[in-house]
């Protein structure tokens, strides 16, 4: 069962997910400092001599209902672009490995009308793969109209990118609104355009391995251009905010503010 992470200084507390919103309306009722609005991403609250900190993780991108009251998630949609949406942020895009050339056209005009959805944070996933069997063709067709499109509505593209960096980098050449490339877990020198390009990465369970160069890039990112996601793994975004802290060596605090930054940059509400 997902849990909010709560820490009550100088002694670790938590509580139950069932706990937690009655536990948080009482504070509420009964602390005068309680302003989650002024600080979103660590909630201060002052009880007497003590102060309890919550967190709020940011989960960029996942394919699964990744909900708690300390995780905003953006969850990915390839398909039913019109289904409801109520209470949740979705990404919605055209996937490289499901394109149907048939149906391109219907499914781009349907993806453009609900892209404008306030529940919409992002365009995508999408972009280009050279490991699946879609037609490439078919791919740079569907990646370049998404692209337009989140160019005609000023919302930021997650992008999957498999073995094709230089490919789509020179299609996102003249793009101006901001660029996530999602599920990242190459070498430093691969990736490295990516960041000189202006761009975000979103890391998710590969800095969970132990791979070295996995964990060089990581350290290798400037923290105002990482982001974290659980993507399809079954994973607890608290987890991997706990791996990037310790691969940065660097307080989870940090990571906490500074995403919750990165968020508010790019995912514009
Ligand atoms: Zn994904």
């Amino acid at each position: 069962m997902k849990r909010p992470s709560i820490y009550l200084l100088p002694e670790r507390i938590r509580i139950s997910n069932e706990n937690f919103t009655h536990f948080c309306l009482l504070l509420k009722h009964n602390s005068k400092d309680y302003n989650p609005v002024a600080c979103k991403s660590i909630f201060r609250i002052n009880l007497g001599n003590k102060l309890l900190l919550i967190f709020m993780f940011y989960n960029v991108h996942t394919h699964r209902q990744s909900r708690g009251k300390d995780v905003l998630s953006i969850e990915n949609r390839y398909e039913n672009f019109d289904s409801d949406l109520s209470g949740i942020y979705v990404s919605l895009g055209l996937h490289p490995w499901y394109l149907d050339a048939g149906h391109l056209e219907a499914q781009l005009g349907i993806l453009a009308k609900n892209a404008r959805r306030p529940e919409v944070l992002a365009v995508g996933e999408c972009g280009l793969d050279r490991i699946t069997d879609t037609d490439w063709t078919l791919q740079v067709t569907a990646f370049r109209k998404q692209i337009a499109l989140a160019q005609h509505i000023h919302k930021p593209v997650i992008v999957h990118c498999v073995k094709a960096f230089n490919e789509v980098l020179s299609e996102l050449k003249n793009i101006s609104v901001p660029v996530v490339f999602h599920g990242v877990n190459k070498k430093w020198s691969v990736v490295q355009p990516v960041i000189d390009a202006g761009y975000f990465l979103s890391f998710g369970k590969a800095i969970l391995s132990d791979h070295e160069y996995i964990l060089e890039t990581f350290r290798a990112t400037p923290l105002e251009r990482v982001f974290l996601e659980t993507d399809d793994a079954e994973l607890d975004i608290r987890e991997i905010y706990k791996s990037a802290a310790r691969i940065k060596n660097i307080p989870e605090k940090e990571i906490v503010l500074q995403l919750e930054k990165n968020f508010n940059n790019v995912f514009k509400q």
